[in-house]
């Protein structure tokens, strides 16, 4: 059993931490919601005070907050992570965060010593829950040696992705792919039926020639074909389009820094602005088939 501090306890660390403390973990969970930090001692977890008391003695620390400015602030400064973690303990940050961040806060925890994986994941609320997520992880040889063990019990699948901040790297290109193919699906579906085409057929001949891809097949954007998706729920989240939007600001964040040209994911990036200018970024990041149609 390894003592263990959670900081972050929403949505996702949530059901993260309750992973950890089902596997036999002594979680010491930590959240600024009260909410958050109440579900989480139902659901195993040990409530600490703050994070400084949440770490105190942990060997392991996890930490699953909403962005960038949140993770270097925990982790740097005099009551940071870094300056207070006990010798020797290992750090993971599986926050969805820019690159930047995730080098700087990594190369800060190195140089006093510690191990440390940015290890940001794939996957929503209810693989966060089923302990099924992915995880693309960033850091030495150890550190993925030591982190893998903790990340087994709370996902599925665990990617060595290269050095420290080429998780939140092959994350962002993922998401990048998937809004650009999310974007694309929909378009040709909203064709298909001003040409005549119902969306059951356009679905079973598409589906089985080269336009099939995972936005279709998984998670079909129109309604009808795939009974699961979040288009037959009135676009309810799912994986809110606000998200969508957040991952491809990173994007091209990542993107401008590294001159790399991403002339689609720029194009995504818009179309998702779009939908939070329209106050309908709470819908499923499929939603955005309501803008491609005319029916935001
Ligand atoms: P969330 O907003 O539900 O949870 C974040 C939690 O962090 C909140 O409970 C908040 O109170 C807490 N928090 C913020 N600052 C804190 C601090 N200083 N100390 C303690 N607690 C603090 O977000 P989420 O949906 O759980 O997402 C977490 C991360 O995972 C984000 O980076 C997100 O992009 C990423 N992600 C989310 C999903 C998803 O489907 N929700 C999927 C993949 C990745």
């Amino acid at each position: 059993m390894t003592t263990i501090a959670f900081i972050g306890l929403g949505n996702m660390g949530g059901g993260m931490a309750a992973n950890l403390a089902g596997a036999g973990h002594d979680v010491r969970a930590f959240d600024l919601s009260k909410a958050a930090l109440e579900k989480a001692v139902g659901a195993g977890c040990l409530a600490a005070s703050s994070t400084l008391d949440a770490i105190k003695g942990a060997e392991v620390i996890v930490t699953m907050l909403p962005a960038g400015q949140h993770v270097r602030g925990i982790y740097l400064g005099a009551d940071g992570i870094i300056e207070n973690a006990q010798a020797g303990a290992l750090l993971i940050d599986s926050s969805t965060i820019d690159i930047n961040s995730a080098r700087t806060v990594i190369e800060a925890a190195e140089t006093k010593g510690y191990d440390m994986v940015d290890a940001p994941v794939s996957g929503g609320v209810a693989a966060a829950a089923a302990g099924t997520l992915t995880f693309m992880v960033g850091g030495t040889t150890d550190a993925f040696a030591k982190a893998q063990t903790y990340l087994a019990h709370m996902g599925k699948n665990i990617f060595h992705a290269g050095a420290a901040g080429n998780g939140q790297g092959a994350k962002v290109c993922n998401n990048m792919l998937l809004g650009i193919h999310m974007i694309g699906t929909c378009e040709a579906f909203a064709l298909a039926e001003k040409l005549g085409l119902d969306a059951q057929t356009f679905y079973d001949i598409s589906s089985t020639a080269s336009g099939q891809n995972w936005s279709m097949t998984s998670y079909c954007p129109a309604p009808g074909p795939v009974p699961a998706a979040p288009s037959n729920n009135d676009y309810k989240a799912g994986f809110a389009a606000a998200m969508m939007l957040k991952d491809l600001r990173l994007a091209q964040d990542a993107a401008s820094k590294a001159k790399a040209a991403t002339p689609l994911g720029a194009q995504a990036e818009s179309l998702y602005a779009l939908m939070e200018a329209a106050g309908k970024d709470d819908l499923d990041f499929s939603g955005i088939m309501k803008l491609i149609n005319g029916t935001l």
